[in-house]
């Protein structure tokens, strides 16, 4: 099986939908002009632009450090897809923990006012371990998985070339 590298946002994507995995990690082009997406483009600057740097690690992994908290941050929109979140945070810990640091995180809802830590346990290590390989599956299926109306759809980049 050829193998993909992961990053936070298929973490993100596979506990909300599989075929956006495999959407995504086929660098297939979505929707531009959706405004979710704007939105989510901006959000770091409109509301913590003084607080944070945006890091590359490994040309792979990007994450925001809060630098007064040696914390690693993750700014969201809106609580709705908190286990998705949680567990994106949660593959940054675990992927700093491979490179010799251990560290908490943060999950920043600013809309809503809302913070939460998140500290990386050997229960969600395993969990990691087992979406990692399941998202390697998923993206080297050859064709993606077939669409599922879901919630999230409405306001999804690719509703257009799933649904119309
Ligand atoms: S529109 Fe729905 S089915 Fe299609 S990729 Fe987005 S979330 Fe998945």
């Amino acid at each position: 099986m050829e193998k993909i590298n992961i990053n936070g946002t298929l973490i993100w994507y596979y506990y909300i939908c599989p075929r956006e995995v495999w959407l995504i990690g086929h660098s297939i082009e979505a929707d531009q002009e959706s405004d979710f997406l704007i939105l989510g483009k901006h959000i770091h600057e409109i509301f913590y632009k003084r607080q944070k740097k945006e890091f590359l690690i490994d040309n792979t992994v990007k994450i925001d450090i809060l630098p007064s908290k040696k914390v690693i941050g993750e700014i969201k929109k809106s609580s709705k897809y908190l286990k998705s979140a949680r567990m994106q945070i949660s593959f940054y810990l675990y992927y700093l923990k491979q490179k010799g640091f251990l560290i908490n995180g943060e999950l920043l809802i600013p809309e809503e006012r809302k913070r939460e830590k998140i500290v990386l346990t050997t229960e969600i290590e395993e969990e990691l371990e087992k979406a990692i390989t399941e998202i390697n599956k998923i993206l080297n299926q050859e064709k993606p998985p077939k669409p599922v109306k879901i919630p999230y759809c409405k306001n999804c980049a690719y509703k257009e070339m799933c649904w119309s």
